[in-house]
């Protein structure tokens, strides 16, 4: 075992401090990962302060993890010390159930071992994520980070990246197509980005009328607010597929609305509390609504190379471990602009 410097929580009520953790001694088949940079996701704030149910405390949030391998098992194939790796929103699963075998381990039937906040396959290890020195791991789950990228850019990406990427893919976003992306914050900055690069005409729905100069940047062509009702006339029946990414619970009627016939409405948001959606607002077209989680380890490594090829890379504010707490607030207020990213160095 290994004492680690960390940052967590104590209990739903209590903010963000110094602590240490430990991480084991590493196994044949784990990396030893010096931790350089972790971005800070909505989902960090929904768990530790127990908004999806009771989490287990201390709570080392952070899943959006990139750094340098300094130590391999002696089975290791993938990495050598030196390397550049990631760790996004999982770190083990069974690997031999159907999902597992179909590259889909978010949904392993037996168990997906979450990054933090969760149990070892054991079923009794606590596991403890990003917002800290150093993280042991198996490499199965460890992801490649090509040489010459913004590293502290490139860890949003395995949370907020892959889960966009993932239902983009899915629903086959191509050249002309027309995408709308619902509430502009982390997972929406990248919605638009990748969007975007696949060739789409990218809408932006949003609650902060500021956004909208932001939004035409980040590769919108189009921006509606979302607070006026009467903005939504234009928009109906027009797209093709819809990223909702809304943190809180709000009417899902006049998204839908805005759906062609037959096309989707992707919600990756992942509010406490329930939506609103009438079953007027499906039938009416035949609309689909739908959920998306993360995306599996493959997926995930082609989304990155993606990133890598496109050179799409997420907005950050660097932030030293002392400010997170801060920008827990500052995430809860919309005016994130677009990813909190944590320098490890600061821990
Ligand atoms: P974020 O950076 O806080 O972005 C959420 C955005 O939602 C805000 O920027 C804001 O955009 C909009 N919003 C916030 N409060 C609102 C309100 N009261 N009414 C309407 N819109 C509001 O969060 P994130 O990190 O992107 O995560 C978004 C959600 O996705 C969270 O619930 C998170 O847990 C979930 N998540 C799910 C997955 C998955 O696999 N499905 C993965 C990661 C995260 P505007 O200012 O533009 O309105
Ligand atoms: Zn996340
Ligand atoms: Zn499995």
């Amino acid at each position: 075992m290994k004492q680690v410097k960390a940052y967590g929580a104590t209990s739903a009520t209590s903010l963000i401090q110094p602590m240490t953790i430990e991480r084991r001694d590493p196994r044949a088949d784990d990396v030893v990962i010096a931790i350089d940079y972790c971005g800070v996701c909505h989902s960090d704030i929904h768990t530790v302060r127990s908004e999806w149910g009771p989490a287990s405390y201390p709570c080392v949030p952070g899943h959006e993890i990139v750094g340098r391998v300094t130590q391999v098992g002696k089975k290791v194939k993938k990495f050598k010390i030196g390397d550049f790796a990631g760790v996004g929103c999982f770190v083990d699963s069974c690997g031999k159930c159907k999902s597992c075998k179909a590259n889909e381990e978010q949904f392993c039937e037996v168990k997906t071992v979450f990054t933090y906040n969760s149990q070892e396959l054991d079923g009794k290890t606590p596991t403890f994520g990003g917002y800290a020195t150093s993280i042991t791991t198996k490499e199965k789950y460890v992801l490649k980070i090509k040489k010459g990228l913004p590293l502290d850019r490139v860890a949003p990406l395995l949370c907020a990246g892959i889960t966009t990427y993932s239902p983009l893919r899915r629903y086959g976003v191509k050249k002309g197509q027309r995408v709308g992306v619902v509430g502009l914050g982390g997972l929406g900055h990248m919605a638009v980005k990748l969007a975007k690069a696949m060739g789409a005409e990218v809408t932006v729905f949003s609650t902060s009328l500021d956004k909208e100069k932001d939004a035409k940047k980040l590769g919108a062509k189009n921006f509606v607010y979302s607070k006026k009702p009467e903005n939504f006339a234009a928009w109906t029946k027009k797209l093709d597929l819809m990223i909702n990414t809304v943190s809180v619970d709000h009417d899902l009627a006049p998204f839908l609305a805005c759906l062609k016939i037959d096309a989707t409405l992707v919600l990756v948001g992942a509010p406490p509390t329930p939506n609103q959606v009438s079953a007027f607002a499906l039938i009416g077209g035949r609309k689909k609504l739908t959920g998306s989680l993360i995306g599996g380890i493959k997926e995930t490594q082609e989304m990155l190379d993606f990133c890598a090829r496109k050179k799409v890379f997420s907005d950050i504010e660097l932030i030293s471990a002392s400010q997170i707490n801060e920008a827990y607030e500052r995430t809860i207020k919309g005016q994130v602009k677009y990813r909190f990213v944590v320098d490890a160095k600061t821990i």
